[in-house]
């Protein structure tokens, strides 16, 4: 397995794989893998004939207060856990081959409206702009055929849907199911700042959207219902302070009044300490 910093060099070993025809499976990353990730990386071996994963924390995603700081980043074991799995290439970059070492290096943005005025466009200023404009300089960098993209940042997923359509990338973007833990929290990077009394609080999120998604498969149309069944689960621990729950068109991420047949999910993002999660679940 090759690791590779230099964009040029990545550029140059993936045009000559597409050159000879082969396909390429992309799993972009920010490292500190887990099951989640390793899932998309098997998967996008098993439809390609090349698996490459790039590992880079992205600090344009960022915001000024939050985490970028103390992002776990444990690249020995995370190159050995992809070379396991068959990975032909990692790139791995750093910040100012990326950016440039200074930031008025860099002055392209991709935007992705309406996306960045919801959700996580409001609570995180800057993010999706941020996750646009990275795979956007991703994708031309590694010319993936398939790129491969978890649920569990759901939101996310519909930002590089629209931005592939709206700028007509010749890849195709592959949604995977959240992986979970065997209590149902979904895996996540940032599991790992949770101290043992929140990781076991972090289960109320889980709890609550199943209780939320039994209530919808009874029957129950009423968004604000099935909101309210959900906010009694979420009372059990006063500890997670809720950012956002809500019941979206699975699309459009607008919030729905009434159940009628379309496709929704039910978004959450909240604090527990210092650690933001989020979650999704298909009602
Ligand atoms: P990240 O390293 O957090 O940027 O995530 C890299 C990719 O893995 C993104 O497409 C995520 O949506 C995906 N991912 C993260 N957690 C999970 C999970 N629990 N299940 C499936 N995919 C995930």
């Amino acid at each position: 397995m090759q690791i590779i910093s230099e964009p040029r060099e990545m550029q140059r070993l993936c045009a000559s794989w597409r050159c000879g025809r082969e396909t390429i499976g992309f799993v972009p990353t920010m490292g500190a893998l887990h099951a989640g990730h390793l899932e998309l990386a098997r998967r996008a071996k098993r439809e390609n004939q090349r698996m490459i994963t790039s590992i880079f924390v992205n600090p344009a995603q960022f915001g000024p207060r939050e985490d970028l700081e103390r992002y776990p980043q444990p690249f020995e074991r995370d190159t050995q856990q992809l070379a396991d799995l068959g990975c032909d290439a990692v790139f791995a970059p750093t910040k100012d081959t990326m950016y440039g070492a200074a930031d008025f290096l860099h002055g392209t943005w991709v935007d992705v409206t309406p996306f960045d005025e919801m959700w996580e466009g409001v609570t995180r200023p800057g993010h999706l702009r941020g996750v646009a404009t990275i795979v956007t300089k991703l994708f031309n960098i590694c010319s993936p055929t398939r790129a491969y993209f978890g649920e569990k940042d759901f939101q996310q997923l519909r930002v590089v849907e629209s931005l592939v359509r709206d700028l007509n990338f010749g890849v195709k973007i592959v949604p995977c199911e959240t992986v979970r833990e065997p209590d149902g929290l979904a895996m996540s990077s940032r599991n790992a700042y949770l101290s043992p009394e929140e990781r076991k609080s972090a289960t109320v999120i889980f709890r609550a959207m199943k209780a939320g998604k039994a209530l919808a498969q009874s029957g129950e149309t009423s968004v604000a219902k099935i909101g309210a069944a959900m906010d009694e689960v979420f009372a059990q621990e006063p500890a997670l302070q809720q950012q956002y729950v809500t019941i979206v068109d699975a699309e459009t991420l607008t919030p729905l009044r009434e159940l009628d047949g379309q496709s929704a999910r039910i978004l959450v993002a909240a604090h527990l300490g210092k650690t933001r999660l989020i979650d999704n679940l298909a009602l």
